[in-house]
């Protein structure tokens, strides 16, 4: 299976989350108050950042200074965010040779942040690929291991019933 950048972003949360995302175990994400999902608040950039779709299934998003931008909701789980977008940089530099700078931006927060991609990067990244292939490719997710994240996780009710 292709890593994606959410992915990485699971890897970087919960394993368990990682291997039930990959593995087709997902959940209506409108009704769980995930504090780590896909409910941005991202409106303060519409006008800004375009989509574009890489080999089918990777979509970033570009700022008109060309830019990779990454909105998230909150700091508090910065690594995982800046992680994803690592993979995004890594991604465009290994498989298309295209060299661009990213940002992290948390609009409630009215904080951006610029994200470089160094050696120890990329050499990190290709080790993350293959610990995502091998997780995501057990028959069995991980065992749950109780994170503060828990309690507003889309997955909360398939871990701690
Ligand atoms: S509830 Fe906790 S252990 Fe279960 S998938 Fe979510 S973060 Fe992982």
């Amino acid at each position: 299976m292709d890593v994606t950048g959410l992915m990485v972003k699971y890897y970087h949360t919960c394993h368990r989350e990682l291997w039930f995302y990959a593995n087709n175990i997902d959940v209506d994400r409108e009704n769980v108050g995930i504090r780590h999902g896909s409910a941005v608040d991202d409106s303060s950039y519409e006008d800004k950042k375009r989509s574009v779709f890489v080999d089918g299934r990777i979509q970033l998003d570009v700022l008109d200074n060309g830019n990779i931008v990454e909105v998230k909701r909150s700091s508090a789980l910065e690594e995982p965010g800046e992680m994803q977008l690592k993979f995004y940089l890594w991604y465009l530099k290994t498989k298309k040779d295209i060299d661009v700078t990213g940002e992290l931006a948390y609009p409630t927060e009215r904080k951006r942040e610029s994200i470089e991609l160094t050696h120890e990067d990329e050499q990190e990244m290709e080790r993350i690929v293959d610990a995502i292939q091998e997780i995501i490719s057990e028959p069995t997710p991980p065992e749950a291991e109780r994170k503060p994240i828990c309690d507003a996780c889309a997955y909360h009710d398939l871990c701690w019933v």
